[in-house]
């Protein structure tokens, strides 16, 4: 069997020191050991964020990282909500290209990939600084080989709608930290062992908003409806480019409030289809929604047209054998 996703690192990763006043040159060292401060802000007060996205070997030798000027945009947002000393987005663009670059050999082929994990955290040995920012940090990028997401199998997933509590603090939806995955691990559990659910789908007052880790699209015949962006959810950026590929194939895109109560309606028609957003899997096809004991399939419960279309459109341009019309390529 395959490593678990996200199990197998690259020896080496590029990392950089904020002390204060400055970033200390770009090192590359050994990816298996960090030393901190026991005291540093992190452990004690969650000061950190993170980034995934990916590489792709094309068929030319060619290694394309997808949409990193996105994800640089996304993890500066979230360091500055943090309070996090201010990254410099040339060195993050150079870190990450050269972390690729040390590794290009090794990327693995169509459907695997290289997994990129930019991660941002406050250094500063001061445990008294509960309400006040670290004005130290340490960011490094780790990158992880990766297999095909599906070799298990492209199930269907089942969905729990928890329309009580919240994945996190609603000012804090937007922002790729840490804190936020602990915060919704709880719920998260208790549906796996209760209903056997594979995620909760978090729908805080009955507005549908997204996973513990995935955003949520609803596809109704042409129409594909997703919650429109706020500060109480993560903005994903293959939501984006999901939402961007639906309206070149002429689908109407809508994005706004979506009730249980609507979703719970138009997911019974048939036709009707939803799906998981994220980086790891692109679209995860979600077969059966599970609301106050009772389930719901979605369609037929099984994967969708749509979902599939949309899924081969986005990994035909990340593989290199459709045209980059959008420019979200980044050739190493
Ligand atoms: C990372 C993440 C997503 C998906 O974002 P992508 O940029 O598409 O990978 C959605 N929701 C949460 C909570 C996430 O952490």
């Amino acid at each position: 069997m395959a490593a678990a996703f996200g199990t197998v690192f690259m020896p080496e990763m590029a990392i950089s020191w904020f002390d204060g006043s400055s970033w200390s040159p770009v090192e590359m060292v050994p990816s298996d050991s960090l030393t901190l401060h026991p005291g540093a802000h992190v452990l004690h007060y969650s000061s950190t964020c993170f980034e995934g996205l990916k590489a792709f070997k094309h068929e030319d030798g060619s290694v394309n990282i997808f949409r990193m000027d996105r994800n640089i945009a996304r993890l500066n947002q979230s360091s500055q909500l943090l309070g996090l000393p201010d990254l410099d987005t040339e060195q993050v663009a150079r870190m990450i290209t050269q972390t690729v670059a040390r590794f290009a050999d090794e990327v693995p082929a169509p459907p695997g990939s290289l997994y990129i994990r930019p991660t941002h955290f406050g250094t500063e040995p001061a445990i008294g600084k509960a309400a006040v920012p670290s004005t130290m940090s340490c960011f490094f990028v780790l990158v992880s080989p990766v297999g095909d997401y599906f070799a298990g199998g492209d199930k269907s997933l089942r969905l729990l709608l928890e329309d009580q509590g919240m994945r996190c603090a609603p000012h804090m939806g937007m922002i790729k930290s840490g804190g936020n995955y602990a915060s919704a691990l709880q719920p998260i559990m208790k549906a796996r062992n209760e209903v056997q659910a594979d995620q909760v789908l978090f729908c805080p007052g009955g507005d549908v908003q997204e996973t513990g880790a995935a955003n949520f699209l609803l596809i109704d015949g042409n129409e594909i409806i997703t919650k429109a962006l706020d500060e109480s959810f993560l903005h994903g950026v293959t939501r984006d480019s999901i939402l961007t590929l639906a309206k070149d194939m002429g689908m109407q895109v809508s994005e706004r409030q979506l009730t249980v109560d609507e979703l719970l309606e138009r997911a019974a028609k048939p036709g009707c289809e939803a799906a998981l957003s994220g980086t790891a899997a692109v679209l995860a096809p979600v077969g059966t929604l599970i609301y106050k004991g009772q389930e719901y399939a979605v369609g037929t419960g099984g994967i969708g047209e749509t979902t599939l279309k949309l899924r081969t459109a986005l990994n035909d341009i990340q593989w290199g054998k459709r045209a980059d019309t959008h420019g979200w390529l980044t050739r190493i």
